[in-house]
């Protein structure tokens, strides 16, 4: 029987799904995953390089729910999919130091379950009206709302949900 993932899931049990994913780095050929909290620290260490130097040559920046994140650049400039750049013929090249959003995974019969989680727990600023306008967007364009993932969740306060919304609430 398929688990129920919820917005507070831990980590832990998050880990344990995303490893159950098939591995055939199918992720890998199509984009990459988001750094969070030591990622950057982590891969810079493991390629012994620094972060200023690992940021410029294997690194972009991203905006996401208007937060700036890094990810592994993509081997195909000027498109919005492509393979890693840390991906060769054995697989991931930085395998013990990929981001948690690789390590997460998105490809496994949790797949859109693992992405709404990661995108609830590291990526949507409740305390920033615009990243909550660009989540009540990805929701109304079919995005999968987990539970504890609703916007009334997030924003209790119905009043103030409704201002953000209607852009009475700029920052
Ligand atoms: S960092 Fe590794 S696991 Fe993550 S997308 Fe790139 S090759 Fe795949």
């Amino acid at each position: 029987m398929k688990k129920r993932i919820t917005a507070k899931t831990h980590l832990k049990e998050i880990l344990e799904l995303g490893n159950a994913c098939s591995r055939k780095n199918n992720c890998c050929k199509h984009g990459s995953g988001f750094l969070i909290g030591d990622d950057l620290k982590n891969i810079s260490k493991f390629l012994k390089i620094d972060e200023e130097r690992l940021e410029k040559k294997y690194l972009e920046e991203k905006d996401l729910f208007n937060k700036k994140i890094l990810r592994p650049r993509l081997k195909t400039k000027d498109k919005p999919y492509g393979e890693c750049i840390f991906f060769d013929e054995n697989g991931c090249s930085i395998n013990e130091a990929k981001p948690l959003q690789c390590k997460v995974g998105n490809c496994s019969e949790y797949g859109e379950e693992l992405s709404a989680w990661f995108l609830l727990n590291y990526i949507l600023d409740k305390d920033d009206p615009e990243s909550v306008r660009q989540y009540a967007l990805y929701i109304k364009s079919g995005g999968k709302v987990l539970e504890g993932g609703k916007l009334e969740e997030i924003i209790p306060d119905k009043n103030k949900l409704k201002k953000i919304l209607g852009y009475e609430i700029l920052r």
